[in-house]
């Protein structure tokens, strides 16, 4: 059966806005105090020390319950203190996949003992985790995945290998998807998640150096490492339906699509002066067709940010809505490409150094990253044929 999108609007609550008085407060202060360098696609930074920070500031874990570390707060306050963070370029990668995807999965599977013993120090801002999904022949295609694991007395024996795991070099754990029974005509059953300390005796990690030659993935090889029961997150053999259960929140936040924003705010600085200086001052600015095309990402972003929010709204009221989600992250990250490039051509028809100052430094960077917008976290033709099953068109 086919279904609709639905995007209504969300509207900010009160609460909400003062807190990201409070973010940008804490933003402006650690700016000058020189605790970070604002980065484009800053949630691919990895700063433990300013994850502490946040952390002491009571915005990691901000919606779990005050028992496993959380401050209770709303997912509105969670969404914007997440846009504050993205715009300023703040370095939020250590903490972002555990306090994103893997405090929650706890909390919805996790047994009482995982969630006692990992979220108040994810809350903290000291214990980070990775992603272990993707696998040499199986990225999008996850029912594929060959690391399996084998019963042993008191838990699992898993061997197997994993690839572009983000930071798992500074992790400390991993969530790793895996077989714990052979394929059968369903695909997607026997599959199982184990969660995995990554200091455990049979595991190797090599680094794989991205584009930019930066040390960002690893590929993680498990030899016979041992995982005990008290380490398997939910049942054996939901593994798949836990992975797809956490789409929607992983999808559709802002960093789909505000991880360039930096390049834009850093460009209409110059922009402006570039303008004054060569129009006619009395000239209405929103005459020049370099305002027009900035004009058009700005609206583009804010349609975006919309579209966002409403899933934020909603998935707060406990709605789900994995396929919104996607469509967000097929054209946010999709933005994501567009924006540095069309900032480089704004910036060239206005006679602005591409290579200098600040917008030089984020342009150069976003260049380099914005390539990996539309591969992480699913690509998106996987998303749009997920789309088109939402649909019922395929
Ligand atoms: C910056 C970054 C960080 C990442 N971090 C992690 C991480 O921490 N942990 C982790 O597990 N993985 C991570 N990944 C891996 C990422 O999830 C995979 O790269 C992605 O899912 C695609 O898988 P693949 O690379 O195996 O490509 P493939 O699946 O081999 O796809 C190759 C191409 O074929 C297309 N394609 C494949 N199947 C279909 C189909 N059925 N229909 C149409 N087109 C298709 C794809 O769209 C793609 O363009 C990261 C990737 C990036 C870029």
């Amino acid at each position: 059966m086919s279904q609709r999108f639905l995007f209504p609007h969300e509207r900010l609550p009160e609460v909400a806005e003062t807190l990201r008085v409070e973010v940008r407060a804490f933003l402006r202060d650690e700016l000058a105090a020189g605790s970070f360098v604002p980065g484009s696609d800053s949630w691919m930074n990895a700063s433990p020390e300013f994850s502490r920070k946040l952390g002491r500031a009571g915005w990691l874990g901000m919606t779990w319950p005050k028992q496993y570390g959380g401050a209770e707060r709303s997912s509105l306050e969670r969404y914007v203190l997440t846009e504050e963070l993205l715009s300023a370029g703040a370095p939020v990668g250590a903490h972002w996949i555990s306090d994103r995807q893997t405090g929650p999965m706890l909390l919805r599977y996790g047994t009482e003992e995982q969630r006692m013993r990992f979220m108040p120090a994810i809350a903290r801002g000291e214990c980070y985790f990775a992603i272990g999904m993707s696998e040499p022949d199986a990225g999008s295609d996850l029912a594929a995945v060959r690391t399996r694991a084998d019963r042993v007395d008191g838990g699992w024996r898993l061997t197997g290998r994993k690839v572009w795991s983000s930071f798992a070099h500074e992790a400390h754990c991993m969530i790793v998807l895996c077989r714990t029974s052979p394929k059968e005509e369903n695909r997607h059953a026997g599959l199982s998640q184990l969660l995995v300390e990554l200091d455990a005796p049979g595991i190797e990690m090599r680094p794989i150096l991205n584009l930019a030659g930066h040390h960002h993935f690893n590929e993680v090889v498990f030899d016979e490492v041992f995982v005990p029961d008290t380490r398997v997150v939910g049942e054996i053999g939901d593994g798949w339906k836990q992975v797809v259960s956490e789409l929607a929140y992983e999808r559709s936040g802002p960093e789909r699509f505000l991880s360039y924003y930096p390049v834009l705010a850093s460009l209409l600085g110059p922009l402006a002066a570039q303008i004054g200086q060569t129009n006619n001052p009395t000239q209405n600015l929103a005459d020049s067709p370099l305002t027009t095309a900035v004009g058009a990402l700005v609206t583009q972003l804010a349609t975006l940010r919309q579209m966002s929010l409403s899933i934020a709204g909603r998935l707060q009221a406990g709605a789900s809505l994995e396929i919104e989600a996607a469509v967000v992250k097929d054209l946010g990250t999709r933005f994501e490409r567009l924006l540095p490039e069309q900032a480089r051509l704004i910036a060239a028809s206005a006679g602005i150094s591409l290579h200098d100052g600040e917008f030089g430094r984020l342009l150069a960077e976003a260049v380099l990253r914005a390539p990996s917008s539309t591969l992480r976290g699913g690509t998106n033709e996987i998303l749009r044929g997920a789309i088109a099953r939402g649909l019922g068109l395929r």
